[in-house]
């Protein structure tokens, strides 16, 4: 097991799951700014991915999003990865973009 599966299992999964957030004060890669391109969108959640994948509350982070249907990128999932999981928000950005093009 490596250390970011043991702290997931030891973290509880309840609201403080926030305060061990590997993203805090990077929020700027886990939301699309106004008009982002597709290419700087996919550059963007690449870093956060990065981010997500060694933080301790993966977990509990993607599955919060998961619940409340979130915008961004979230536990290492992004807005289309969260519709194509079932869990889709009203107007995913990612998706529109793509049936457009
Ligand atoms: S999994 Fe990613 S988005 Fe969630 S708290 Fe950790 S770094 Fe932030």
């Amino acid at each position: 097991m490596s250390i970011v599966e043991l702290l997931e299992v030891v973290i509880p999964s309840g609201d403080d799951w926030r305060d061990h957030a590997a993203c805090k004060g990077r929020t700027r890669l886990f939301f699309a700014p106004k008009a982002e391109r597709p290419q700087a969108r996919a550059r963007r959640e690449a870093q956060a991915n990065r981010l997500c994948a060694s933080c301790p509350v993966r977990t509990p982070c993607r599955s919060f999003a998961r619940a409340n249907h979130e915008y961004g990128f979230w536990g290492g999932e992004s807005e289309e990865d969260r519709h194509l999981a079932g869990f889709t928000v009203s107007a995913p950005i990612g998706i529109r973009a793509r049936q457009a093009g």
